[in-house]
């Protein structure tokens, strides 16, 4: 087998890698795989929400040998922390998604009509799961997460949780017509303080 420098790699210490080697190659064989592997950089919007470093990453997964490759498939389940987009407070929740993802093996019919960005590649029998993971959990994440689904954000006039503001809370604001008239009836020259000199 001659070395070529641009083939892909895969960190076999990785906790994201599987070795498919005891699944056997016969199409049919299945292993289920359970195993948390912790996260060594936050996944995720910073600032916004994210599965916060150090957080595991809950995996629970079908190995199955089929004609073309390693299918995986199951869940990936992991804590989130972050803040509401209204109201600023922080949240803690769980994001669970579902994965199915075919890593092909060399020089299969699969391997030899898609690109690699397409579908993944097994690589020395292994598959290394973290990207597949990462994308599923980023695509996951809400853009603008919210505390509570009806979460009523903040009074624009005094910046408190509308939740903690006394019903019927507001603030004295001048309706824009009538600010239209006030300043009107101060532009008159007839009631302005500086009649000509
Ligand atoms: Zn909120
Ligand atoms: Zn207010």
């Amino acid at each position: 087998m001659s070395e070529d420098k641009s083939a892909p790699h895969v960190d076999a210490r990785s906790p994201w890698v599987l070795d498919t080697r005891e699944l056997g190659r016969r199409a049919g064989l299945s292993r289920p795989v359970q195993r948390d592997v912790e996260v060594t950089k936050p996944l995720g919007v910073p600032d916004v929400i994210v599965v916060p470093e150090g957080a595991k990453v809950a995996l629970d997964l079908l190995l199955e040998s089929v004609v073309e490759g390693v299918l995986v498939t199951g869940t990936a389940t992991a804590p989130v922390t972050g803040h509401c987009s209204r109201c600023l407070d922080p949240i803690s929740d769980e994001v669970e998604v579902d994965l199915t993802e075919l890593y092909a093996y060399p020089h299969s019919t699969t391997e030899e009509t898609t690109d690699e960005d397409e579908i993944m590649r097994l690589v020395d029998d292994r598959i290394d799961l973290e990207p597949a993971v990462r994308d599923a959990v980023v695509l996951a994440l809400p853009l603008a997460p919210l505390c509570t689904e009806d979460c009523a954000g903040l009074c624009s006039g005094c910046g408190v949780k509308w939740a903690d503001l006394e019903p019927g809370h507001g603030h004295e604001t001048i309706d824009p017509r009538w600010a239209a008239l006030v300043e009107r009836f101060d532009d008159d020259p007839a009631s302005g303080p500086d009649k000509q000199a």
